[in-house]
């Protein structure tokens, strides 16, 4: 995509403004960002349900922008997968390859390789109402995948599957996605979901691109405080600062021994949950951050502790805690696991 957008409503609403990205051969993309944030138009352009207002997109050298979507060979699968109600799951999954004119014996061979894939060679003569929801599912990725499109685009497939069925298929579809080679961009607002699958992410606000990375990169150098306070669960903790001189002053009172490597007098002081430790003594260290503890929530793999500070809430996940509700508490962290952004919110 070079320098996409989309107006609608007119030019009142900006549903995406100048995208401007890549995907390898191959590659599994992932578009995260919240509801509303441009996501779906954005693989509708690529698709072609959707012109651009501006910009341009290319598959290889050529560009698609304005080709109607049945010339792009590219496969959508939506939340909502409609299948035929009154075709058998083989039927439904051989009916594009019907329309395209293949022979008997090529579909019959293609269904069944997909079938395998899918896992779902004991329903192919049901109808989908005797089916499970994971199977529909199944069935509405097979009937994608089996015309070997050149360009696999997913919204939100997983949306309508319970919880472990979504687990389940998440790493079904990335295994099929590895044994196919298939270039994909998967839209999601689940960070779990884009971060196990993506071998890249897109971290989409305000139908701007906010961060392009790799999983890793973008939990361990979230580029600025929006994609800091939108990634991991629960987010980064951000404490208002200024940068005097060489070391950072939080508005709650404390000096940090934080480098300030920031030219930024105003900055924001990042630190993950998992960084932050919780004490009902004060420990031996030359600061601390006192508060007191609002909630503790044991999770059994941590537990969460929401801890007052001035006036703001801090998450902290730690493996166990003597600390009750009401407490007061010391926070330590290591300046080292510290982010610090500037005045602009960028690192
Ligand atoms: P997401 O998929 O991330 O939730 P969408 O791409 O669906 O976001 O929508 C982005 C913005 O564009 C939203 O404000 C939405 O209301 C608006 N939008 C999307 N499609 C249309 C349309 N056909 N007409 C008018 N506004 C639209
Ligand atoms: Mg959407």
């Amino acid at each position: 995509m070079r320098s996409v957008s989309k107006y609608f409503d007119g030019g009142d609403t900006v549903a995406n403004y100048k995208l401007d990205m890549e995907v390898d051969d191959g590659e599994f993309v992932v578009f995260l960002g919240p509801s509303g944030c441009g996501k779906t138009t954005a693989l509708r352009m690529i698709a072609g349900l959707e012109d651009p207002s501006d910009g341009e997109i290319y598959f290889d050298d050529d560009r698609v922008d304005g080709m109607p979507p049945a010339d792009r060979n590219v496969a959508m699968v939506f939340q909502n997968y409609a299948l035929y109600p009154h075709m058998t799951v083989r039927e439904n999954i051989e009916y594009p390859l019907k329309v395209r004119g293949v022979p008997p014996e090529e579909r019959d061979e293609r269904v069944a390789q997909v079938a395998e894939l899918l896992h779902i060679e004991d329903q192919m003569d049901s109808d989908p109402g005797e089916i499970s929801g994971g199977q529909r599912q199944r069935t509405s990725l097979a009937r994608a995948i089996v015309r070997e499109p050149s360009v696999f685009l997913l919204d939100e497939p997983l949306s309508n599957l319970d919880a472990k069925l979504r687990l389940e298929m998440r790493s079904e579809l990335k295994r099929i996605q590895n044994e196919l080679g298939i270039t994909t961009v998967y839209v999601t607002h689940n960070q779990e979901e884009a971060m196990s699958m993506g071998d890249k992410i897109v971290v989409l606000n305000d139908g701007t691109i906010r961060q392009v990375a790799e999983p890793e990169e973008l939990y361990e150098r979230p580029r600025t405080t929006w994609v800091a306070k939108f990634i991991g669960s629960p987010p980064m903790n951000l404490f208002e600062g200024e940068n005097r001189g060489g070391t950072v002053h939080l508005a709650e009172g404390n000096t940090l021994p934080t480098p300030a490597e920031s030219s930024s007098s105003t900055v924001s002081v990042g630190v993950r949950p998992e960084d932050i430790d919780v004490s009902t003594d004060a420990p031996d260290t030359d600061w601390t951050l006192p508060g007191t503890v609002k909630t503790v929530e044991p999770l059994g793999e941590y537990v969460l502790v929401n801890v007052e500070v001035g006036g703001s809430v801090v998450n902290v996940k730690v493996p166990h805690t003597d600390a009750t509700a009401g407490d007061a508490v010391h926070l330590t962290f290591d300046p080292a696991d510290a982010y610090l952004y500037d005045e602009n919110g960028e690192l």
